[in-house]
Order: structure tokens, then sequence, then C-alpha cells
């Protein structure tokens, strides 16, 4: 199965994501995770995306897709895979599209944990207590938050008109959660 799990930050996408990669077979591939690890060892990447993350904004469009592009290449992902936190941008949709298509291949279902705005604050202040994320603080939140209505939420039509996007309540607890995507995940054939 290639899933897209999607949603906005706090929507609770990591803890769904390492629930579905335990019970469906599937590389979990979170762009994010792979950002933070390139910053830890100090890459010339790391470098580069940490003064967009800092900020909340997003790395470019170009970066992200190379990245994309050479781990779904990697072994585990041809059976199947989940992407976790892209594409984020109309234009890394169309370049997924692009790289899937030359093989033949497609999205399956994306799945869209939809939670309001004053959950999502809440909980990402809290997660910055608990994990000490950098990009966690008030004002980087709302502007994480902006740049999604702006830039990532409108990708939720592209995919509908595909006909592949599947809403979930993300309120409630984490195993109600999974209970419901595990519901439309079920319609998609393994
Ligand atoms: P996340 O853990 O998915 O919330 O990602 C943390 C940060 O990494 C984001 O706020 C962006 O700065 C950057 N990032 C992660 N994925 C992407 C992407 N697909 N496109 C651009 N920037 C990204």
């Amino acid at each position: 199965m290639r899933l897209i799990l999607f949603g906005p930050p706090g929507a609770g996408k990591g803890t769904q994501a390492d629930k579905i990669s335990g019970n469906y077979v599937a590389a979990h591939i979170s762009t994010g995770d792979m950002l933070r690890s390139a910053v830890k060892n100090g890459t010339e990447l790391g470098t580069l995306a940490k003064s967009f993350m800092d900020k909340g904004e997003l790395v470019p469009d170009d970066v992200i897709i190379g990245i994309i592009k050479d781990r779904i290449k990697e072994e585990d992902a041809k059976k199947g895979f989940m992407l976790d936190g892209f594409p984020r941008t109309i234009a890394q949709a169309e370049a997924l599209n692009d790289m899937l298509s030359s093989e033949n291949e497609s999205i399956d279902i994306v799945v869209s944990i939809e939670v309001n705005d004053q959950e999502i604050v809440g909980r990402i202040l809290e997660r910055a207590k608990i994990e000490g994320r950098e990009d966690d603080t008030e004002d980087v939140v709302k502007n994480r938050l902006s740049v999604y209505r702006n830039q990532t939420e409108p990708l939720k039509a592209y995919y509908q008109s595909s006909g592949v996007l599947a809403e979930v309540d993300g309120m409630g607890t984490i195993d109600e959660v999974f209970e419901r995507i595990k519901t439309v995940l079920s319609r998609v054939e393994q």
C-alpha cells in the first residue's frame, strides 16, 4: 500500500504513523524526522534545513523532492510506503505523482487527520514541554499552522479530485483515532 498521512502540525500524525507502520506493511518515511537527523548530524542539508525549520517555514521544494526521490527508490519502500509530512505543497504533490507514474504506480489513499486550530496549538505547546523541540514555541507554532493552511491544506482538494482522500476525525483518544484510520484503510487493497 502507498499511503500519505496528512494533517496539520500537532494532529497526531507521528503517533498514528507508528501504529500504522506496526500494523500494515509500509516503510515509514517522515521528512521531518529525516531533516531533524540531518540537523543533528551537522550535514550540509541539515544546516540549510535548520534555517527554515527554526522559523516554521517550509524547506524549499527542490531540496525535499530530491530527498524523497532517493528514499522511495530504497528496497524497503518498493513494497509500499507511508509518507508522513510529505507532500506539503502542490509542487511536491505533482513531483511525487511524476515519480510514481513513471513506474506505473500511484498513491492508494491519503488519510487526512482533522483537528481544530485551538486544539492544535494546545497539543503542540504540550509536546514542546515534553520533547523540547526547538520549533515548538508559540510564535513558531502559529507560523507553522498558517503555512499549513496556506500552502499545504490546498492539497486536500488536489487529492479529493483524484478520489483518494479519506478524512478522519482526529479528536479523541489515540486508539479511537487509530480505529477510524483502520476503517478507512480497510477499504484499500493491501
Ligand atoms: P514535521 O516534523 O513534519 O512537522 O516537520 C518539521 C519541519 O521540517 C517543518 O516545519 C518544515 O520546516 C520541515 N519540513 C518537513 N517536511 C517538509 C516538506 N515536505 N516540505 C518542506 N518542509 C518540510
